[in-house]
């Protein structure tokens, strides 16, 4: 639990160096783009190739991916609704800092719940914020199963599995959606790695 009295003596320490600076430097602006979609949806291996077509133009940025994260940050997190909630909020923070430090942040998590999503969009700023649904049926990424993941919640070897038994609230107003039933994953990174182009 948070002890609230000693919250009360935090105070905000500001830098001598402004975000304006940062970005003057880095020759960008910072933007957070992030990719929600089912398991096997595409998020990780098309913000993959987003983060490496940036790197070749000279372009800063960094990859914030749900899994990874999940190895270090979020180790101490499941998977139930106050878990993953937890974890998006943290993926948040972590993008917001990096997005204040002028990186293109590319966070790909599947990132279930509506509310948390629009927690994101309000935390980091909504000019700062794409929101990309990566859409698969549900059909596509069971046959594609990258990770296997799909067979262990058939097996009832995983609960909570976003899409056989736990929820995917879709995106209502995404600013991008990229069907990979018909895009490539060249196509789907050459519409993004346009759009980032155009905002930063
Ligand atoms: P997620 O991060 O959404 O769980 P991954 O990127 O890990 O998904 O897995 C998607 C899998 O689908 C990869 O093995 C990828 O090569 C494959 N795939 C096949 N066609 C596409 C496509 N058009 N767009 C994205 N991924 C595709």
């Amino acid at each position: 639990m948070k002890n609230l009295d000693e919250r009360k003596n935090l105070s905000w320490d500001r830098s001598k160096v402004s975000y304006e600076d940062r970005c003057g430097i880095l020759k960008q602006k910072g933007l957070v783009v992030w990719f929600t979609g089912l398991s096997g949806s595409g998020k990780s291996t098309i913000s993959a190739e987003v983060e490496y077509e940036l790197f070749k133009r000279g372009k800063a940025a960094y990859r914030l991916d749900g899994d990874n994260i999940r190895h270090g940050l979020n180790s101490d997190l499941g998977f139930s609704e106050e878990h993953r909630n937890e974890n998006i909020r943290r993926i948040t923070e972590a993008a917001a800092l990096f997005k204040d430090a002028g990186i293109i942040t590319l966070v790909s998590v599947i990132s279930p719940y509506r509310r948390m999503r629009e927690f994101a969009r309000e935390r980091i700023g909504r000019d700062s914020f794409v929101e990309v649904y990566v859409k698969a049926d549900i059909e596509t990424c069971i046959s594609r199963d990258p990770k296997g993941l799909y067979k262990k919640a058939a097996n009832g070897e995983i609960s909570n599995f976003t899409g056989i038994s736990s929820v995917y609230e879709e995106p209502q107003n995404p600013e991008i959606i990229l069907d990979t039933g018909i895009l490539s994953v060249k196509d789907s990174s050459g519409l993004i790695i346009n759009y980032i182009l155009k905002r930063t």
